[in-house]
């Protein structure tokens, strides 16, 4: 028996092994926010320090095909369908200051998305350049690109692992006063510091599950622990409870203070705050200006702003052109 149990545990131990080597790999993945065929190019120069400057120049992107991405995830595979080849970005061209917020807006597909990944580097373009501080992003080191840009999505994600562990990944060397000081700036450390283990409190799906709210408060921490100067904020769209909601956009307030922001918006604040609104529509900016501007203009930003601004909780809805309509 012990003949024949030997090599069945030497070969569980086996898929022991494969299987962590493939959940460290997908860790470093989603870490990096990088998929496979996005490398450092050999002699990659780093983006300056501090840049704040990103523009976009006739940007084109098309998803790559199936095949293609054969060595992706076969989530990714999936999520292809027949419209694979068809060019999502036909030739963007904006300029974000240093500083400025810009609010990217546009019906459902426009490529909202897409344009604030290909910043980071999700995915490379296909045709034009994206460039942070005047370096192509694709001539960028990797860890300078990671270190200027820092993102916060609607389902930031937590690693089964402490709360420390979970903001490290954002600053590896940071001491607990600098963690506390980061979540204290998110509006998160009273309900760490409430914890019976606080930041040594296990979290995700086994460990203490925080709402979506904290979540996001989470990853904010983790943003003003990096401290980037550039931020890619997708706005949340699901529903938060007003007192989350109210948490949430104190901590951003603080976490943007300052930076380069490109935001995809969903809330009425941001567009009449933004310095500059970018109206996607099929993969091309249709319109841009100030919130003021495009409503007097009457073209397809009054329009959303109508369907998908102006339906806002009452408690959003502030004095403007079109308020009470
Ligand atoms: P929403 O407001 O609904 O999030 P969006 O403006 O952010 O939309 P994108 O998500 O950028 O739009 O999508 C732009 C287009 O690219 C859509 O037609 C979408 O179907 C397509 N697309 C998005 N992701 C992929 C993918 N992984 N593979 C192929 N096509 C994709």
């Amino acid at each position: 028996l012990t003949r024949l149990y030997g090599p069945l545990t030497a070969l569980s131990n086996v898929r022991v092994d494969v299987m962590s080597a493939l959940v460290s790999f997908d860790r470093v993945f989603e870490v990096l926010d990088l998929r496979p065929g996005i490398a450092e190019k050999p002699g990659a120069t780093p983006i300056p320090a501090g840049s704040g400057l990103i523009e976009f120049r006739d940007v084109r992107f098309r998803y790559p095909s199936a095949a293609e991405v054969s060595l992706a995830t076969l989530e990714d595979v999936a999520s292809l369908d027949h419209r694979e080849n068809e060019e999502v970005l036909a030739g963007l061209d904006l300029t974000v200051e240093p500083g400025q917020m810009v609010a990217l807006v546009g019906p459902s597909g426009a490529g909202k998305s897409t344009t604030s990944m290909l910043v980071s580097r999700v995915y490379d373009v296909t045709g034009g350049s994206v460039r942070i501080g005047g370096v192509d992003v694709r001539d960028a080191t990797l860890e300078s690109l990671r270190d200027t840009v820092g993102v916060v999505t609607q389902d930031s994600h937590l690693f089964h692992e402490t709360i420390a562990d979970n903001l490290r990944y954002a600053r590896p060397g940071a001491t607990e006063e600098q963690m506390w000081d980061a979540l204290a700036g998110a509006r998160i450390a009273g309900l760490v510091r409430a914890l019976p283990d606080g930041l040594d409190t296990v979290v995700g799906e086994r460990g203490y599950r925080f709402s979506g709210g904290e979540k996001q408060r989470l990853a904010i921490a983790r943003l003003l622990l990096k401290q980037p100067s550039i931020v890619i904020l997708d706005e949340a769209t699901a529903h938060l409870d007003s007192e989350s909601e109210a948490a949430v956009q104190r901590a951003l307030a603080e976490a943007l203070r300052g930076r380069t922001a490109l935001v995809i918006a969903h809330r009425l604040s941001t567009i009449r705050e933004a310095d500059q609104i970018l109206v996607l529509d099929r993969g091309r900016i249709v319109e841009r200006g100030r919130h003021e501007e495009l409503i007097v203009a009457g073209g397809l930003y009054a329009d959303l702003y109508r369907t998908q601004f102006a339906e806002l909780p009452s408690r959003e809805m502030a004095v403007g052109p079109l308020a009470g309509d």
